[in-house]
């Protein structure tokens, strides 16, 4: 099945972690959070099949790495997949909603220009500031908000504006994480763990553990173990071109 939001590079044993992934037959989307960390990440996985890695500049660093903006254009025709990226409005990280903002926008003018990108974005605490970006910014790509936890209004909004949804375990510990999780259309659900930031218990969530989701969802849906696993193996596909 599927993670389309991990960090790969910042796991202790990431080669461990890729072969779990390989052994397991996981598409995996291996996202960034700086313009410089890409390279040493995307050789990470370069032999394994199934990894993309994600150019990113992770909104909770943009204040710090603005000036990696023009390594980040330099990179972006080496993939199809930008992320992580965003907008964090949360206490600690609100008060650089500045610089955040122009590099959410100079990424997503960039991305206008080259085609067909697909975006892992995060939006804690921002969810209308990134939708009302992407509105600004049209044809910038494929939008997968990740961990999304905004009002039921602003997710109408992001289908509207044609977002998918990655959701991960660590969603399925909050009330607001549950609600979301009733809330997404099915066919813009994708699978993520957003690992080794997100945790479970007192474990640090795999790729693998992309899979408790799947049980979740069963659930939730009330289908058949071969439907639900059908109905997400469509949604990558929307996702991923190989
Ligand atoms: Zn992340």
């Amino acid at each position: 099945m599927m993670d389309m939001h991990c960090h790969i590079d910042l796991y202790p044993n990431p080669e461990e972690v890729i072969r779990q992934c390989v052994e397991n037959n996981l598409y995996v989307l291996s996202v960034t959070t700086t313009p410089k960390a890409w390279a040493g990440t995307y050789a990470l996985t370069k032999e394994a099949p199934r990894f993309n890695t994600a150019l990113g500049l992770h909104p909770q660093l943009a204040h710090q790495r603005e000036h990696e903006l023009q390594l980040f254009d330099s990179l972006i025709s080496e993939t199809k997949y930008i992320g992580e990226i965003g907008l964090d409005g949360s206490r600690n990280y609100r008060s650089f909603l500045n610089a955040q903002l122009r590099v959410f926008r100079h990424i997503l003018n960039k991305c206008q220009k080259t085609k067909s990108k697909v975006l892992s974005i995060h939006s804690r605490g921002a969810v209308s500031m990134v939708l009302d970006e992407l509105e600004d910014h049209p044809g910038a790509g494929l939008p997968i908000l990740h961990w999304f936890l905004g009002t039921k209004k602003e997710m109408s909004r992001a289908i509207d504006l044609g977002c998918m949804f990655s959701v991960g375990p660590a969603m399925t510990t909050s009330q607001k994480g549950k609600q979301i999780l009733r809330w997404l259309p099915r066919e813009s659900v994708l699978l993520e763990t957003d690992g080794p930031f997100a945790i479970l218990g007192n474990k640090q969530l795999r790729p693998v553990d992309s899979f408790l989701m799947i049980d979740y969802l069963i659930e939730e849906w009330e289908l058949p173990e071969n439907a639900a696993i059908n109905l997400l193996r469509n949604n990558l596909k929307r996702v991923v071109v190989s």
